[in-house]
C-alpha cells in the first residue's frame, strides 16, 4: 500500500458523472462515516467493477489526502484508488417498493447524516435494512423505512415520544379507542379523549397496531421485528415521521425528502 492509503468497507449513497470518465461518489464508510470522493476513470474502469453501484457493500481503498475540484464544489474530495464489491443487493431492483424504500434510506442519509462523522451504528443499521428489504415481503417496504427512521432519530437524539399520550400521560394500552393522533410540532401523540372537539389535532390518525410496530422497531434489531400493521397504515406513519424529520433535524426543512412519495400509494394486494 502506498502512504495515505486507507481501506474501509463502504456503500455508495449517490454517484454523479464528472467530466468524461470520472465519477463523484458520496461514500458511507464503516469507520469514517459519510464523505464525498472521486473515482478517476470510474465510468468504465474494471478496477471498480460493480462497487460504485448503489446498495452494494464494497471494500474501498482510498487516498486520505484530500483534493479540491473548485469547479464542482468547495467540499474537499478523497480519491478512490480501487474497490472490490463484497455484497450486492441485486434482488432489490426486482420490486419497485423495495427499490423505492432503499432510495429513501439513501436520501435520508444524504440529507440528514452529518458528514465526516463516524456513524458505525447507523452503518450497521443501513446494511441490516438493505438485507431486510431483500428478505422480507415487498409489502413491508414502508415498515422497514419507518423502523430505519425511528432508529435514526434515536441516534440523532430527536426521537418522537411514543409511549404515552402527551396530555393525560396514559399508555397506549390504557387509552380508549383504536387510534391515536400524531402531533408533529410536539413530536408526540394525543389520545381520542384528549383531542375531543379539536379536529385540527386529529389530522394524522395512527392505529394502535401501528404504534406497537413502532415500539417493536425501536426496541429490536430490524430483522427480528415483526410488523403487524398493513402497508397503508405504515404509509400514515411514514407521513408523520417524514414531517418529524423536517421539523426536528436542522437543515432538512430547506430540502424536504422527495423519494418517500414513491412509497405512498395503495399497494395492489395488501
Ligand atoms: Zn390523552
Amino acid at each position: 500500500m502506498i502512504p495515505h492509503t486507507v481501506r474501509d468497507l463502504a456503500y455508495v449513497l449517490k454517484t454523479t458523472p464528472y467530466k468524461d470518465r470520472d465519477v463523484i461518489a458520496v461514500l458511507f464508510t464503516e469507520s469514517k462515516g459519510k464523505f464525498t470522493s472521486i473515482a478517476r476513470n470510474g465510468v468504465q474502469s474494471r478496477r471498480f467493477g460493480g462497487s460504485l453501484d448503489l446498495f452494494t457493500a464494497s471494500d474501498f481503498e482510498i487516498d486520505s489526502k484530500t483534493i479540491q475540484l473548485s469547479e464542482v464544489t468547495d467540499e474537499r474530495l478523497v480519491q478512490i484508488l480501487s474497490a472490490q464489491s463484497r455484497h450486492a443487493c441485486g434482488k432489490l431492483s426486482k420490486y419497485f417498493e423495495k427499490l423505492s424504500a432503499a432510495s429513501c434510506l439513501n436520501e435520508i442519509l444524504l440529507k440528514a447524516l452529518p458528514a465526516h462523522k463516524p456513524a458505525n451504528e447507523i452503518f450497521k443499521l443501513y446494511g441490516n435494512c438493505l438485507i431486510a428489504l431483500e428478505e422480507m415481503e415487498y409489502s413491508k417496504a414502508s415498515a422497514i423505512v419507518n423502523a430505519f427512521i425511528l432508529k435514526f432519530t434515536q441516534w440523532l437524539g430527536v426521537q418522537p415520544s411514543l409511549t404515552r399520550c402527551l396530555a393525560c400521560q396514559k399508555t397506549l394500552a390504557e387509552v380508549s379507542g383504536n387510534e391515536v393522533y400524531a402531533q408533529v410540532s410536539q413530536g408526540a401523540w394525543l389520545c381520542e379523549t384528549c383531542t375531543q372537539g379539536r379536529s385540527e389535532q386529529k389530522r394524522t390518525a395512527l392505529s394502535k397496531t401501528l404504534m406497537f410496530d413502532a415500539y417493536q422497531a425501536m426496541l429490536n434489531p430490524i430483522r427480528k421485528t415483526q410488523f403487524e400493521a398493513g402497508p397503508n397504515e405504515h404509509e400514515a406513519l411514514l407521513g408523520f415521521l417524514e414531517q418529524h424529520l423536517l421539523y426536528f433535524v436542522p437543515g432538512l426543512d430547506r430540502q424536504p425528502l422527495s423519494s418517500t412519495r414513491f412509497l405512498k400509494f395503495q399497494l395492489p394486494f395488501a
